[in-house]
């Protein structure tokens, strides 16, 4: 029985990790992917206080081995539902284990969002991809379209532009939302499109992705590329929990800044949480939030309060 089973291996839950052990708890990180969570896709980090620039992977790294060296234990298994019992709870696996503790903090992150076309899922893998750090490798001298206009997106197109013939930046609004500085750093490339109020509305090609067919103001333009990265934000990841959970219409927990859920000893923490904004900054912040109020859960401090 570990007092606290954190569900969530990326930034969120692994700070969690580091605070309950700092707490004198013991811990159990269950992660589904890799360690790290969304942010080893993220090429630089630049907005991370005291790094002025680290790479994701080498962060949700650091993350890691913190957690670890603090004695938290960590297993790669995906938790597929929790269920209560007389001393607490169980976390139970896709993979048939199951894992008893005192209380449970969620921190399932968010996975990419797609952009719902037509053989969208049938080409990934064959042009289409959700993720530019892992597979941008694979278009080097080709030309290839980025969806999006968050800091994804603009980051996306940034590293792309490095190795790639030509990049078309496709976003449906006539401004970007994500960082200035990347946008900036972007309109200096000379092989970057910035394509404003476009859609892309066909996927073209056989086994492989050839090109796209982009709508902008009513009129479509076929474009010839190999690649297709979308990076249209992301989606929380809470069905498997909906039991224990209060979940809004997308899907994300309905929890305030303390971190508590309608269920006493269960938690959330970081972006599967309904907030404004979705920051590494606040993943951590709610990782240290949530632990220290697992803690007090299961010091008997403090009742975990209904969410209105
Ligand atoms: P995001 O900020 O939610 O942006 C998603 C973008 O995709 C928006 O521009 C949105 O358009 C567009 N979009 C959504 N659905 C679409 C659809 N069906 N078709 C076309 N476009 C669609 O997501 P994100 O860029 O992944 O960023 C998530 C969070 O991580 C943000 O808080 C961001 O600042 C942060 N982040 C930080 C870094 C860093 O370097 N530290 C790097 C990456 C991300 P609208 O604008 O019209 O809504």
């Amino acid at each position: 029985m570990y007092d606290i089973a954190i569900i969530g291996g990326g930034p969120a839950g692994l700070t969690a990790a580091v605070y309950a052990r700092r707490a004198g708890r013991s811990v159990l990180v269950l992660e589904k992917d890799g360690f790290g969570g969304q942010i080893t896709h993220a090429a630089r980090v630049e907005n991370f206080p005291g790094f002025f620039s680290i790479s994701g992977a080498e962060l949700g790294d650091r993350l890691l081995e913190q957690a670890m060296a603090l004695g938290a234990e960590a297993e790669l298994e995906e938790a597929s539902g929790l269920r209560r019992d007389a001393a607490g709870m169980t976390v139970l696996c896709a993979s048939g284990a199951s894992f008893a503790a005192r209380a449970v903090i969620l921190a399932t992150g968010a996975k990419p969002r797609a952009l719902g076309l037509a053989r969208e899922e049938e080409l990934t893998g064959s042009g289409v991809s959700y993720c530019a750090l892992c597979d941008g490798a694979f278009y080097k001298g080709r030309p290839v379209v980025v969806v999006g206009g968050g800091s994804s997106a603009l980051q996306d197109a940034l590293l792309l532009s490095e190795t790639c013939e030509r990049v078309y930046l496709i976003h449906r609004r006539d401004r970007f939302r994500g960082e200035r500085a990347l946008e900036e750093a972007l309109r200096k490339r000379p092989n970057v499109e910035l394509v404003l109020e476009a859609q892309v509305r066909e996927l073209l090609g056989g086994e492989a992705l050839q090109g796209v067919v982009v709508e902008r103001r009513g009129a479509r333009r076929a474009l010839a590329v190999d690649g297709l990265f979308v990076a249209v934000g992301a989606q929380p990841d809470n069905a498997a929990f909906a039991e224990q959970l209060r979940l809004d219409g997308a899907g994300y927990a309905a929890a305030g800044e303390d971190c508590t859920t309608p269920t006493a000893g269960v938690f959330v923490a970081g972006d599967c949480r309904a907030k404004a904004v979705r920051q590494l900054t606040t993943a951590v912040s709610d990782g240290a939030v949530a632990a220290l109020a697992a803690v007090g859960y299961l010091d008997g401090l403090s009742a975990p309060r209904p969410v209105s």
